[in-house]
């Protein structure tokens, strides 16, 4: 289950915007995106150079899996399983990223950021319909109920990141029950409470179909 280990910061620096990779350090004033919004690397400041075609779907792909957390293998399979599905496939994908357990632990703010809700999961703190869960790319569905396991509800973490969290609201698609440490999945994500960056699935779509 590999992952990304390198600086995220770059990350949105070359995407040119925030993708909130770093909990609260991204609503504050050191935010690289605030300080420095160029592209890093030595020639980062130079003019920039136009991007067309390829290159603006390549971007908006980067862009998801980035926001997401999700090497490129794992996004295209995503991708393929998204396109065998009944409806639009770009709504699909997103829909099955935004189903992530980890991803689902940061909706529920027991989490500053998808990263921390992967290592919650990796680490054991969360169980799925009552059985223990390490898997952050673990697909919830309507009906299930994801919580904290007893013995991780006094975890510093997990407490520090719904008190941080606690006036983001949740989204529709889940009841989350804050004290409890739980919430209930009640539908599928709508496309408008999926990725809060601006992002147009459809060029991701064109890409992979080429
Ligand atoms: Fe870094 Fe977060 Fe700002 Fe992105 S949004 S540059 S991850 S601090």
């Amino acid at each position: 289950m590999a992952r990304y280990s390198g600086p995220v910061c770059r990350l949105c620096r070359r995407e040119g915007m925030k993708l909130f990779l770093k909990g609260e350090r991204c609503h504050s004033e050191k935010c690289a995106i605030e300080k420095r919004n160029f592209p890093p690397g030595q020639h980062g400041k130079d003019k920039k150079p136009k991007v067309v075609g390829y290159g603006i779907q390549l971007r908006e792909k980067q862009k998801a899996r980035r926001y997401y957390g999700v090497l490129e293998g794992q996004f295209r399979n995503l991708f393929e399983k998204a396109v065998k599905q009944k409806g639009i496939t770009g709504e699909n994908m997103l829909g099955a990223l935004e189903r992530r357990l980890d991803n689902v632990i940061y909706r529920m703010g027991l989490s500053t950021s998808r990263a921390q809700g992967r290592q919650l999961v990796r680490h054991g703190h969360i169980q799925v319909n009552g059985a223990k869960v390490n898997i952050p790319s673990f697909t919830v569905k309507p009906g299930d109920v994801v919580e904290v396991r007893e013995n991780s509800r006094n975890n510093v973490t997990i407490l520090a990141s719904r008190d941080a969290t606690a006036h983001t609201p949740s989204p529709s698609w889940l009841d989350v029950d804050r004290d409890a440490l739980r919430a209930k999945v009640l539908t599928q994500p709508k496309r408008e409470e999926l990725v809060q960056i601006q992002l147009n699935e459809q060029l991701i779509v064109e890409l992979y179909s080429k």
